[in-house]
Order: structure tokens, then C-alpha cells, then sequence
């Protein structure tokens, strides 16, 4: 099996997790750009061949990258660990349930707004810096940018999940450069990056205040947000004004709104409609190798308990604290009034994420054909698959996952280079182009209107 020398040769393997941790700590080497069917991916900023990838940014890189490596130093619960979950979910010191106390927090966001209001209590409460977590472009709405809130009201205009690529790693530099320690939001890979790159940069580390991940079952490729605004009667992206994938309610609905729609228009799509039948087919590939999907490498981390009914709920989060860390700010906003928890058994886990289990054992079937099959795969180490592959899995799955993994090498084109060709949004006349400036990769998709990330 192929080990690769570059972060470049990991996208081409279409093994990248697009979380941006490469254009931090390569920012001279490599840039983050949209690629339309696979996601957000390094490029180099000189042609290859030209010289570089020899720093060691570039080794640093590829060292901290989620997309070829990610492991715990251990597979033995530690103690104050709830030993019964850690084969199948991770680290787990506490589980709680509930919301975030502010209405209209609660109603913006994707689940209860846990991960917003836990934010924006280590900032008013706990004195951080800032919080590190994505958001939509301005010029660009349906493609995202990293930004580095200071408000609990710029921390409010960036909740709710973007079912979209997204690389919350790429402005580490900002958490690094703050005057003090903030809080970094992303996905259970983008943490995971942040975890392995603290490790090599004792700024960051010493920085690194509260990491929160919000559980995923994969990131869809733009080509998925395209097809969605098609379907919410959008035919021309370069007119539109915002885009919401859910929230507004629990789950919510994915809205959008085109800067010439008359008061009152209304473009919506259930979350059965956006997720189920368009965003979660156009996944890419190394969302199907993952074996993470509740930020096991989090301090804590919020997806939804899915085992309630939603109906007229106005938002629920599951909450896991995975360290001391998590435990003590997740008790101090709770003391504080900011959120609404109360604990939960933990079998409320499994109960609230039986598809992310199965996804799970899933990846073993998968990890085993494409090693036999001389393909590249990430390393994986003390996160137990094998025995949830067994235990969880119908016949039917299990076929899927290993037989089933033939065919997709055919229809993903595996065996391949990955083409990797920047995705040019067209933006409306007179609008200023705020991300991806050409020379560089530090400030890839950074945005700059109301935001502080310009350095
Ligand atoms: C791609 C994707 C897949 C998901 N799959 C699942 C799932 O399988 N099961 C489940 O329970 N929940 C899933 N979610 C939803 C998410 O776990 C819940 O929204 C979580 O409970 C957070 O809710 P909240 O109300 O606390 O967050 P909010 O208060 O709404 O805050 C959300 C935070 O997440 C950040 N964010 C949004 N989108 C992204 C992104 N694409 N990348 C990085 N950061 C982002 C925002 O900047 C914001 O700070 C998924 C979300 C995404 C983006």
C-alpha cells in the first residue's frame, strides 16, 4: 500500500478531510481552494516541481493531517471515563441534554445552540479572546469562511450547521496571534487537526482555550449546495442573498433567499428533503473512511438527540464532555445560566446515533477491501471498528461495506489521481471578492466585511 510524501498526494487520494490545518502550518507552501465535486483542497502555491514542499511547514503538514492519521495514544478508558462508551464513541466524562438558555440563540441554531451559547459564555464569562468557526461568504453565500468571532453577536450570525465544505483550520494563525485563549469550532476532523497541530505549535497550544465539535456524518461537496439551491428554485447562484441548510426550529429547514425575492417569498426544503434525498449522496469520499463522526478529540461535543421527537420542539442539543476541560465550562455555563442541561444516561448515545454506530463498523468493511485492493487509507489507531462491524451491522451491510467498497473504487475513480481544479463562483456585479487571493494561502476564503480576521 502507498504511504504519501505530501499533503497533495493525500487529496489527490481523495483521503483529504479539507479541514485547512495544511495552509496553517504550510501558509507559504499551500492554499486552501473549493473544488466543486470533492470539497475544499490544498493546492500548491507554486506549480509542483517548482521547489516546493521542502520546508518544514510542508512535513509539519503532513504529519498533523486528520485525512492520513488519527488515533488515540490509548484505547483504555481513563479515570472518570464512562468505560461503557469508549470502544464505540470515545472519551466520554459526562453527557447532558438540552439548550441554550437565550431564546434566540436557541432558535438560530442547528440543534438547542449549545455549541454557540458554551462559545459565547467562554467569552463573556471565562474572558477568551475570540472563537475560531466558520460562517457564510459574504460576496459568496453558499461557500464558507473562516472567521475568528469577538461578540456573542458576531458568534449568533454564524450559528447553525453549513452542510458545505468548510476549513476552520486554514486561520489557526488568528487563534495564535490573539491576545489571549479562544475557543475553536469545527467538525470532528477539523478538531482532530487542531488536537495534532497544538502538539507541534506551543502557541497555539497555550491558546487553545475550549475545543467543541459539532457531530457530522459528512461534509457534502458544493456541487450538493448547488443542487439543493436548484431545488429551492434558485437558478442563479451568483443572485443569492443567504442560504440556511436547517435551524429556525428543530431541525429546521433549509431556506434561501435571492437578493431580488419580493417580502415574503418563501424558497424552502424540509430537512428529509435537503439532507436525505440531495446533501448526504454528494459526501466525499473520506467522510466514508471515517470512523469519527462525535469529535472524539473534542473537549466537548453537541450533535442532536435524535432518539426525541422533533415536531414543535424549538431545539435540543446531546452534549458530551470528553475532558476535565469540557466537564468544568460545560458546569460553569450551566451555573451561569447561559444553558439549559440537564444529564442524561449514557445510553442516550447510542439511542439519539444508531446510524453513526453502524457508520462506524461501516468503515472497517471498507478499510479492509480497499488495503487489499493496494489503495492508500488512513492510519487508524485505538478507535475499535471491527467489533461494531460485527455486532451492528445487518448481512446486507456488511456486504455493502466490503463488496460493495469494489464498486465504488470503479465509480469514484480511486485508482486515480484526483482532478483537483478550483471552483470559480461567479459573484454579482460590483460585489468585493473577499477569499481565495491568488498568491497566497494565508487568508484563503477569509472573509472581511464586520470580521476581524484581516491581519
Ligand atoms: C456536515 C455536517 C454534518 C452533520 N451531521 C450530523 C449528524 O450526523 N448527527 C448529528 O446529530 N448532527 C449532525 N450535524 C449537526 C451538528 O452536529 C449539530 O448542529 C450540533 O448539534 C450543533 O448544534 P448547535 O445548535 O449546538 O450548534 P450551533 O449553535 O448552531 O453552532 C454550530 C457551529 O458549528 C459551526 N459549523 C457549522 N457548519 C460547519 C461546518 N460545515 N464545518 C465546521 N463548522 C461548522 C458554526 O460556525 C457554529 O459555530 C452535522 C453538521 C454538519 C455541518
Amino acid at each position: 500500500m502507498r504511504r504519501p510524501r505530501t499533503v497533495h498526494d493525500v487529496a489527490a487520494a481523495q483521503l483529504c478531510t479539507g479541514c485547512g490545518v495544511c495552509a496553517h502550518l504550510a501558509p507559504d507552501e499551500v492554499r486552501m481552494v473549493d473544488v466543486l465535486d470533492h470539497g475544499r483542497r490544498p493546492l500548491p502555491i507554486t506549480p509542483v516541481g517548482a521547489g516546493v514542499l521542502q520546508g518544514g511547514g510542508a512535513a509539519a503538514a503532513l504529519e498533523c493531517c486528520p485525512g492520513v492519521r488519527l488515533g488515540h495514544d490509548t484505547a483504555r478508558p481513563e479515570p472518570g471515563e464512562i468505560a461503557e462508551l469508549r470502544p464505540a464513541w470515545g472519551p466520554v466524562r459526562a453527557l447532558w441534554e438540552g439548550y441554550a438558555a437565550d431564546p434566540q440563540i436557541r432558535h438560530a441554531a442547528s440543534s438547542g445552540g449549545v455549541a454557540t451559547a458554551l462559545a459565547g459564555y467562554c467569552l463573556t464569562g471565562e474572558r477568551m479572546a475570540g472563537v475560531l468557526h466558520i460562517g457564510a461568504r459574504t460576496d459568496v453565500p453558499y461557500l464558507n469562511g473562516t472567521r475568528l468571532s469577538r461578540t456573542p453577536a458576531e458568534l449568533l450570525d454564524n450559528a447553525g450547521s453549513r452542510y458545505a465544505p468548510a476549513s476552520p483550520c486554514d486561520r489557526l494563525d488568528l487563534v495564535e496571534a490573539a491576545d489571549g485563549p479562544c475557543v475553536f469550532i469545527g467538525k470532528p476532523c477539523d478538531v482532530a487537526a487542531a488536537r495534532m497541530a497544538r502538539r507541534v505549535r506551543p502557541e497555539l497550544d497555550a491558546r487553545l482555550g475550549l475545543t467543541i465539535a459539532v457531530f457530522c456524518a459528512g461534509t457534502p461537496t458544493t456541487r450538493g449546495t448547488l443542487e439543493m439551491l436548484a431545488r429551492l428554485g434558485v437558478d442563479d447562484p451568483a443572485r443569492l442573498a443567504s442560504v440556511h441548510y436547517r435551524g429556525a426550529g428543530w431541525p429546521g429547514e433549509a431556506r434561501a433567499r435571492l437578493t431580488d425575492d419580493p417580502p415574503g417569498r418563501q424558497r424552502r426544503l424540509s430537512y428529509a428533503e435537503s439532507w436525505g434525498d440531495i446533501l448526504q449522496k454528494h459526501r466525499q469520499w473520506r467522510c466514508h473512511l471515517c470512523p469519527d463522526h462525535t469529535g472524539e478529540f473534542a473537549d466537548v461535543a453537541v450533535g442532536d438527540p435524535w432518539y426525541r421527537p422533533t415536531g414543535d420542539d424549538p431545539g435540543q442539543s446531546l452534549v458530551l464532555a470528553r475532558t476535565e476541560r469540557g466537564v468544568r465550562l460545560v458546569e460553569a455555563a450551566i451555573a451561569a445560566g447561559v444553558l439549559v442541561l440537564t444529564p442524561v444516561a449514557p445510553g442516550i448515545l447510542p439511542a439519539s446515533q444508531p446510524n453513526l454506530l453502524r457508520a462506524r463498523g461501516a468503515v472497517w468493511g471498507r478499510l479492509g477491501t480497499l488495503r487489499a485492493a493496494g489503495l492508500m487509507t488512513p492510519r487508524l489507531t485505538h478507535l475499535p471498528m471491527a467489533g461494531v462491524w460485527w455486532r451492528h451491522l445487518s448481512a446486507a451491510e456488511k456486504l455493502r461495506s466490503t463488496l460493495g467498497t469494489l464498486r465504488r473504487i470503479g465509480r469514484r475513480r480511486l485508482r486515480q489521481p484526483a482532478a483537483l481544479v478550483p471552483y470559480e463562483p461567479s459573484v454579482p456585479p460590483g460585489a468585493a471578492v473577499t477569499a481565495e487571493p491568488p498568491a497566497t494561502g494565508r487568508g484563503a476564503g477569509q472573509m472581511t466585511t464586520g470580521s476581524p480576521l484581516s491581519k
